[in-house]
């Protein structure tokens, strides 16, 4: 009898704390993960690397392995695009001075789309959003939304997206990103292994298409996150397809961001395999951490 199926590691590759816009601690999430079966997580923070050291020493305490990441939010176009960066290099100057500055405008962005917000007597203050900023953390739209259920306006972050923080809104501020393209060359150098993040996702107006994922190929791209909450039967088909065209691996994860999105630890996986070929593009120079 074969017992492969009940040993098989459960692999969840994309995940938030609150050194981003997931709402609980590195170590809490990494905790969370450990509790919920998950084998190996990697810690994805949006524009940052700032949560690695802590997820780390959780990990090596819980006994569950942890690789790390970033996604990037990069953008053509107007239309915004995620790139998750495994085991990229974390003292990689080019890299983490493209990070620095997306942080940075990410700040005076939110303070922009606050004072537009509080201008139309939608009851926020910047200080209110703040406030709900982890320290050193990566400040993005959910935090207005925090504010927005810390002061007893609305209950979900999900409210404040469906009208205020959407990409069509009158309130809404872009902050800068670099191309696509130039993401992907940019975790490549860092030694990272680029995975283009929900791609086709049906949840906002307008995601990549086949064109730009074949220049994001030609410039480094290795996978694709196919199987994601954001994708339906229709998606995952657009992804196998130009995966089998191209090559590219395929991905799944859940896109944990603890309280702030419905998306459970370990919805969606990625297989052993797959993580394998990931470990193998990477330059070597930031290892997977295994208990
Ligand atoms: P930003 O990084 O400021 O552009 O904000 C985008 C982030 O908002 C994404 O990474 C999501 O985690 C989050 N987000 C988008 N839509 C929703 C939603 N409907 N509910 C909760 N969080 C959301
Ligand atoms: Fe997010
Ligand atoms: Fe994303
Ligand atoms: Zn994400």
């Amino acid at each position: 009898m074969s017992t492969e199926s009940s040993t098989r590691p459960v692999i969840d590759l994309h995940a938030h704390s609150n050194v981003s816009d997931g709402t609980e601690s590195p170590t809490v999430l990494v905790e969370t993960a450990a509790a919920a079966g998950i084998d190996v997580l990697a810690i994805t923070d949006h524009d940052t690397v700032g949560g690695w050291e802590e997820a780390t020493s959780a990990a090596r305490r819980s006994g569950l392995t942890l690789v790390p990441g970033i996604e990037i939010s990069s953008a053509v176009g107007g239309v915004s695009i995620h790139l998750l960066g495994y085991l990229t290099d974390p003292d990689d100057a080019a890299l983490m001075a493209e990070l620095a500055h997306a942080r940075e405008s990410r700040t005076t962005r939110l303070e922009r789309m606050v004072a537009r917000m509080a201008a139309d007597g939608i009851p926020v203050t910047y200080e209110q959003v703040l406030a709900q900023v982890a320290p050193g953390a990566t400040a993005g739209r959910p935090h207005i939304a925090d504010a927005l259920i810390a002061n007893g306006t609305i209950r979900h972050r999900d409210e404040a997206f469906q009208v205020w923080l959407a990409e069509d809104s009158p309130y809404y501020v872009s902050h800068h990103s670099p191309h696509p393209v130039r993401a992907v060359e940019l975790v490549r150098a860092a030694g990272g292994v680029p995975v283009l993040a929900h791609p086709f996702t049906r949840t906002r107006s307008r995601g990549a298409d086949e064109a730009l994922v074949e220049q994001m190929y030609a410039a480094g791209l290795a996978g694709l996150e196919a199987f994601h909450r954001d994708h339906g039967p229709e998606q995952i088909a657009r992804a196998e397809a130009l995966a089998e065209r191209l090559g590219l691996l395929l991905t799944g994860s859940s896109d944990y961001h603890g309280e702030g999105k419905l998306n459970r630890l370990g919805e969606h996986t990625t297989s052993p395999d797959v993580l394998d070929a990931i470990e193998q593009a990477s330059s070597g120079h930031t290892t997977i951490v295994r208990p």
